[in-house]
């Protein structure tokens, strides 16, 4: 075996993602050939891109008749590629460190629109991103408060230069510490876009991969003095649940759309509550606003986040609250951001309808080609790509047959961005539910399904 045959073996295993290979693509690094075993790096260019497990056994699979080959050992890794349109000569100097500016937005306050750029902005510092918010939402900075730094006050610049403050490991700057108990500040029209303009240029971010901009709601001055100002990588919309909400979200997505800002998906926020110990959904706020405003406008759904008391009282009482649902929705917005650093165009290829079958034992997929796959439910929750599931650097699986129950069922397949699907079953165990199924993941289960199945026959 010889570093060619790797490579044109590995020019062949393609991304699902952006449906291009792993050495166009730049993903494999370091790679070392020995006697009988080959080490190499996936290196991808986001945290949390959830296809890296996937990626890797796709590798495995495709190496596994070389002559010799014993040991193949995948180191995983990340770099955050930096949005290229940032080194215009009128950025500011202080954003000439950010590799990415994405805009948390949305239509009317109240919808969680800071709560959502917290969490998301912890859910990458915690997977080991550099990380820094701006809170410039001017008619209620509400982001000291939920990274516990409430009483903060800006000190002061220091030749013009202001200093963002640490807490839960990211860089945070707000309006907010402009203002006291007693003298709340309003700001309004122009004075507001001036101090905004003033923030955007002399907060010392140093190196960063994302800045958070959590914006006011609504589509004033300042979204648009935001979007001339600096070059954005995209926009995330907040909404809620409500029939009307896309209503709302539709004045925020119009007003990025005209200032040609990439939209990277909607999140929607409060969607249902479930008290503990049940498992009945009160669809307290509505049912569907954000599915129905992604299918609108055809953008991402890129999740939904339950009304949660620990969620609430993470952000009152200023502690950190990352769960799996958090690191998927962020791990989405990775993906879109990529797909706008790079360049790259997302891959089209997906199901044309994924029905439940005898009674959610079964998942019948109709591709855009008509080809149609009979997947088991049993397989669908064994082949599971997460984390609980896979080990991540051997690929080993987590999973055993045993600890699944033979009857499982899936109650529910959820969209994911626009590559994938996750299943809800009825096996309440850890893992479960927690894999994201790119779609070109689903077609190879759906391949392997088939052949399987005419063996049998
Ligand atoms: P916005 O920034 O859109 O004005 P906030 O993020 O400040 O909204 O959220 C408003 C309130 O709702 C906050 O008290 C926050 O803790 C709470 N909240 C937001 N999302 C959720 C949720 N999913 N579950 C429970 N409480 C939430």
């Amino acid at each position: 075996m010889d570093g060619k045959e790797i490579t044109d073996i590995l020019s062949n295993v393609k991304d699902s993602y952006f449906n291009k290979d792993l050495i166009t693509l730049g993903y494999i690094k370091g790679m070392s050939i020995g006697e009988n075993e080959l080490r190499f790096t996936l290196k991808l260019p986001a945290p949390l891109m959830p296809n890296h497990e996937e990626l890797a056994q796709k590798c495995r699979e495709a190496l596994k008749d070389v002559e010799d080959l014993e040991t193949i050992e995948i180191k995983h890794d990340w770099e955050v590629q930096r949005l290229p349109s940032l080194d215009a000569q009128n950025t500011p100097q202080a954003l000439k460190t950010v590799k990415n500016i994405i805009a948390i937005a949305s239509g009317k306050g109240g919808v969680g629109k800071s709560t959502v750029t917290v969490c998301i902005a912890e859910a990458f510092a915690n997977a080991g991103a550099r990380v820094g918010i701006l809170d410039i939402d001017i008619y209620g900075p509400s982001v000291p408060n939920m990274v516990g730094l409430g009483s903060h006050q800006l000190g002061g610049a220091q030749d013009g230069v202001l200093e963002p403050v640490e807490a839960h490991g990211m860089k945070v700057m707000s309006m907010g510490f402009l203002a006291t108990k007693d003298t709340p500040v309003v700001w309004r029209g122009p004075i507001a876009s001036q101090l905004v303009q003033q923030f955007l240029g002399a907060v010392d971010w140093g190196e960063l991969d994302y800045l958070f901009v959590d914006m006011p709601p609504g589509t004033g001055d300042i979204q648009l003095t935001l979007s001339q100002t600096v070059p954005l990588t995209g926009a995330v919309i907040v909404t809620t649940p409500q029939e009307v909400a896309h209503t709302i979200a539709e004045k925020g997505l119009r007003m990025f759309q005209q200032v040609k800002i990439p939209i990277l998906g909607i999140v929607e926020n409060m969607s249902g509550f479930t008290p503990p110990g049940s498992d009945e959904v009160f669809h307290i706020f509505g049912e569907g606003g954000g599915k129905s405003a992604a299918e609108e406008f055809e953008l991402p759904m890129l999740g939904q986040i339950p009304i949660n008391q620990n969620l609430r009282e993470a952000m009152d009482n200023g502690t950190v609250f990352i769960n799996d649902n958090i690191n998927s929705i962020a791990s989405l917005i990775a993906v879109e951001a990529m797909a706008v650093v790079t360049n790259e165009e997302l891959s089209p290829f997906a199901p044309r309808e994924i029905n439940l079958a005898n009674d959610g034992q079964t998942l019948v997929i109709k591709w855009q080609d008509s080809v149609e796959h009979v997947i088991s439910a049993f397989n669908i929750r064994f082949m599971c790509p997460c984390a609980h599931c896979v080990d991540e650097i051997t690929g080993e699986k987590l999973v055993k047959e045993h600890q699944i129950p033979p009857d499982i069922k899936i109650t529910e397949s959820v969209p994911v961005g626009r590559y994938g699907v996750r299943f809800n079953f009825t096996d309440p165990s850890p893992g479960a539910g927690a894999g994201i199924y790119t779609f070109s993941f689903l077609r190879k289960l759906g391949e392997d399904a088939k052949e399987n199945a005419s063996f049998d026959v």
